[in-house]
């Protein structure tokens, strides 16, 4: 039997397995999907991962070897961009050659160019009769999957600090998360979306006075809670309204468009871009300062040079116009109550500051 797995990032796992589950040959494949990141998982990529390495790869690599020890015989890696755009290759050279598992590596990017067939091509292994036809139908439902479930969670985190019934929202979400796995159709989506959209504006009582915090910074970190040590989570449950721009379908389908207005927005600071999400990171802060906000809190994993070079520039934005922004790198020995304590002394003095 083929066992398929993948590396998790957030919630995004989610829809990842909903694609595989309808390209896969049941009666042959069937699919692992990935413990979301803990702390074992890190520890994993941590102790077979080189020292210097940004973290994003030891919670990959961590996740690959946490599903082959479960049984997986065929991993698939989406990554693309930056740095992570050439880990595979190294992720897949330790996993075999160095801890000696024995599978097939589905590596869906080289650098930073998706090399589409020769996808296609190692993506019979899950279904012999799969054509590019269907394979083609099929990515652009989870295209629609992913804008949808995107741009809903986006909605929700912008009104969630105005909304009081939180155990109503706790159950619209839920339902997302849902459907991400078991939505089938381009059809289904778009119904989903007029109903949460309803039902999330029926919760939504806009007040003003709330502080109002951005967090820009590298991917990884913010689309995926535990390498992050739940910061956006924890703000919205504080009440406070938060800005987080970088979504999978941003990256995926908006960004290249999108740098050329980013980095004319920001032509007092940068005139190249800066690799990664620096641009974003910078254009962005400029964004949030405009708009109102109180602060913004810069986050990035060990390691992350594109952030690197974008933390100067934001320093000297912070300067310019006098704007509160945090810093906070995250490693794999962070200390919860550390972190807690920055976080919580940033607030209290954009509260004052509000005050
Ligand atoms: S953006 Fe930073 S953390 Fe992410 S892959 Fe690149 S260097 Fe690593």
């Amino acid at each position: 039997m083929i066992i398929v797995s993948y590396p998790n990032i957030g919630e995004y796992e989610r829809i990842v397995y909903n694609f595989l589950d309808k390209i896969i040959d049941k009666s042959k494949c069937k699919i692992l999907r990935p413990e979301k990141n803990n702390r074992k998982i890190l520890e994993l990529g941590e102790e077979n991962s080189p020292t210097n390495v940004c973290t994003p790869f030891k919670y990959t690599l961590g996740s690959m070897i946490n599903s082959l020890n479960k049984g997986a015989n065929v991993i698939i890696q989406i990554g693309g961009g930056c740095r992570f755009g050439y880990y595979a290759q190294i992720q897949e050279k330790i996993l075999k050659k160095d801890m000696g598992y024995d599978f097939d590596f589905i590596n869906l990017y080289n650098g930073n160019k998706l090399e589409f067939f020769k996808a296609v091509k190692k993506a019979k292994i899950l279904n012999s009769n799969l054509k590019v036809q269907s394979l083609l139908k099929e990515i652009y439902f989870i295209v629609k999957l992913l804008r949808f479930s995107d741009n809903i969670i986006t909605y929700i985190r912008d009104n969630e600090c105005y909304i009081d019934d939180k155990e109503h929202l706790k159950k619209i979400k839920n339902m997302i998360l849902d459907d991400m796995l078991k939505i089938k159709t381009v059809n289904e989506i778009s119904l989903k979306n007029i109903k949460y959209k309803k039902e999330i504006d029926k919760l939504i009582n806009k007040k003003d006075g709330k502080l109002k915090i951005g967090i820009v910074g590298e991917l990884y970190s913010l689309m995926d809670s535990f390498s992050s040590n739940f910061l956006e989570k924890d703000l919205l449950k504080k009440g406070y309204k938060v800005k987080r721009y970088t979504t999978a379908s941003y990256l995926l389908l908006d960004k290249n468009k999108m740098q050329k207005n980013l980095l004319n927005n920001s032509k007092l600071y940068l005139k190249y871009k800066i690799g990664a999400d620096g641009t974003e990171s910078v254009a962005h802060t400029l964004e949030l300062i405009n708009k109102g906000y109180d602060g913004v809190i810069h986050i990035k994993p060990f390691g992350c040079t594109p952030e690197i070079n974008a933390m100067p520039i934001l320093k000297k934005i912070s300067d310019d116009y006098s704007f509160p922004i945090m810093f906070y790198t995250f490693d794999t020995l962070n200390s919860d109550t550390g972190f807690q304590t920055r976080v919580e002394a940033f607030i209290d003095m954009l509260e004052m500051r509000k005050k």
